[in-house]
């Protein structure tokens, strides 16, 4: 294990790419600092990297919260000392067809997909350009290419959080990098908040197709691996099987 690498900040750590990410990065040498609400798994996801020789910390956090992500930045700082990396994880996807007019689950939706990335990028960004450049990662979602039936706002928030990275990187001066991951259907807990019958039903086809959540990590730890002057802007990941 190579040591001293990276200080990578994982959101929704605490289950499905997020955690696959951070059990990957801490193998590659990289210091993890882990977000998220549940901080019972997160304490175990610690331990476990820490017995297998990496180096991990967590935080409590709500994306939700810009307050509570600059001090989720801020913890990270003065436990390892930098911010490198950034990787905005944490989403819900409560399906539904739009005339079920599910709107705390739109605003849901709207809150952690695109407010909580925003948050990230707030917090992050002077940290990053202070000390002279860092790496975005967000994971978006083939959701974010083509819309679908029940995922009318899911979608939308991923098509947000492409454009958001987009600008950012439009916007860099080389000293910030900017990618985003887009997962075909995973194995996770994503789809465990659906409470429409019809957009659960169709998950249950989907899910037989289900790549690894540490299929998404390998392609998140390829960002992270390359060099300074190489930007891997986006990585589109689906399962090779169909049905
Ligand atoms: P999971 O449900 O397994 O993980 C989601 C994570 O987000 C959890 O750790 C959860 O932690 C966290 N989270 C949710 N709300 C908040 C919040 N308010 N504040 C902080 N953390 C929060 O799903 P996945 O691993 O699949 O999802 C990870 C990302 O990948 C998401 O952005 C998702 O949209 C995207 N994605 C997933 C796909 C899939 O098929 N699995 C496909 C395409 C994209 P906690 O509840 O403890 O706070």
């Amino acid at each position: 294990m190579k040591e001293h690498g990276k200080v990578v900040l994982i959101t929704g750590a605490s289950s499905g790419i997020g955690a696959a990410t951070a059990r990957r990065l801490a193998a590659d040498g990289h210091r993890v600092f882990l977000g998220a609400r549940r901080t019972e798994r997160l304490e175990e996801l610690c331990a476990e990297i820490g017995k297998g020789g990496g180096t991990a910390a967590f935080g409590r956090l709500d994306v939700t919260s810009a307050a509570d992500m600059e001090t989720f930045v801020q913890a990270a700082r003065t436990a390892f000392g930098q911010v490198d990396v950034v990787v905005n994880n944490a989403g819900v996807m409560p399906l539904s067809p739009l005339e079920a007019l599910k709107v705390d689950e739109w605003d849901r939706m709207i809150d952690v997909n695109v407010r909580g990335v925003l948050h990230g990028i707030a917090a992050a960004l002077p940290v990053m350009r202070g000390q002279g450049g860092g790496h975005f990662i967000t994971l978006a979602s083939i959701g974010a290419y083509e819309v679908s039936p029940t995922a009318a706002v899911y979608c939308a928030t991923k098509f947000a959080v492409r454009a958001i990275s987009e600008g950012l990187r439009q916007e860099s001066t080389g000293d910030i990098r900017v990618s985003v991951v887009s997962p075909g259907v995973t194995e996770s807990e994503l789809a465990d908040s659906i409470t429409d019958p019809v957009a659960r039903e169709a998950m249950v086809h989907y899910r037989s197709v289900a790549l690894p959540a540490s299929a998404i990590a390998d392609a998140i730890a390829f960002a992270v691996a390359q060099p300074p002057e190489v930007d891997v802007n986006e990585i589109v990941v689906r399962p090779a099987r169909t049905r």
